[in-house]
């Protein structure tokens, strides 16, 4: 029913050295089609170490794989030891950059202001950002799963117009399902990114709703990648796990099948 090309990005999180990458990238490229890589939009999220590799082995065979970050900083330049400019990565060939992650949103204390500042800071550059929200066990557990992502994807979306929405992806990744094993069931990842597009709608328009593309994450796999897909809203994955494995990346890739 819908236009969107559906997305896949794989997150790698901090896994696989540079050698390990160009490996996973050679895999991929041998395992799908162009048909296969036209039809569903493929992106991987290396470490930055490794995006340099990831550029050398997509540009040299002209694959149509996508790449980007896992983060960037929300500032141009400077006095900022240890972050990674938008430039920076633009300068690599990374079309996406993912923002708000929950495992950054945790351990490194990031709050909404910061992911609107990166996520601002991500289309400064000509990047997607893949702005990630999702709620805690105790908060779904609680009743507030809608209204928890509803405050972040506001927040994370603060003082943008329409024309700049569009070109942002959102991705649902309930905290719980990240890593656990645990999936949402398709149900429950419709109800959110369902309730994600009504809010686009009524606050940038429908037009906008309709063009945004919004993503489920949460132990995303080769075997259960289908029924998620198979929901109205839900546009693509953001797989963290099974996107460092080869044969089960080029499963979820190859869901329409
Ligand atoms: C993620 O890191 O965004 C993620 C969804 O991880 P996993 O697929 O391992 O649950």
């Amino acid at each position: 029913t819908s236009s969107r090309r559906p997305l896949m990005a794989g997150n790698w999180k901090m896994n696989l050295n540079h050698f390990e990458a160009n490996l996973l990238v050679q895999k991929l490229a041998a395992g799908l089609t162009e048909k296969q890589l036209t039809d569903v939009e493929t992106v991987v999220l290396p470490p930055f170490t490794d995006i340099r590799t990831v550029q050398t082995a997509v540009d040299g065979d002209k694959l149509l794989i996508g790449y980007g970050a896992q983060d960037i900083s929300a500032h141009k330049s400077g006095a900022y030891t240890g972050e990674i400019s938008g430039a920076m990565l633009a300068k690599l060939g990374c079309t996406y950059v993912v923002v708000g992650h929950s495992e950054r949103r945790e351990y490194h204390n990031e709050s909404d202001g910061l992911v609107n500042a990166k996520a601002k800071a991500a289309l400064a550059n000509e990047l997607t950002p893949i702005l990630c929200i999702g709620e805690g066990l105790d908060v779904r557990e609680a009743g507030g799963h809608i209204a928890h992502c509803a405050d972040q994807l506001e927040a994370g979306l603060s003082g943008f117009a329409a024309a700049e929405v569009e070109k942002i992806v959102i991705a649902y990744e309930p905290v719980w399902a990240i890593g656990t094993g645990k999936t949402a069931t398709p149900e429950d990842a419709q109800e959110v990114c369902g309730d994600i597009r009504a809010r686009l709608a009524k606050k940038y328009g429908q037009e906008t709703a309709e063009r945004v593309r919004v993503l489920y994450g949460g132990s995303v796999k080769g075997n259960n990648v289908a029924q998620i897909m198979a929901q109205p809203d839900v546009d693509g994955a953001l797989v963290g796990g099974a996107s460092i494995d080869a044969e089960q990346f080029v499963q979820i890739v190859r869901f329409p099948e």
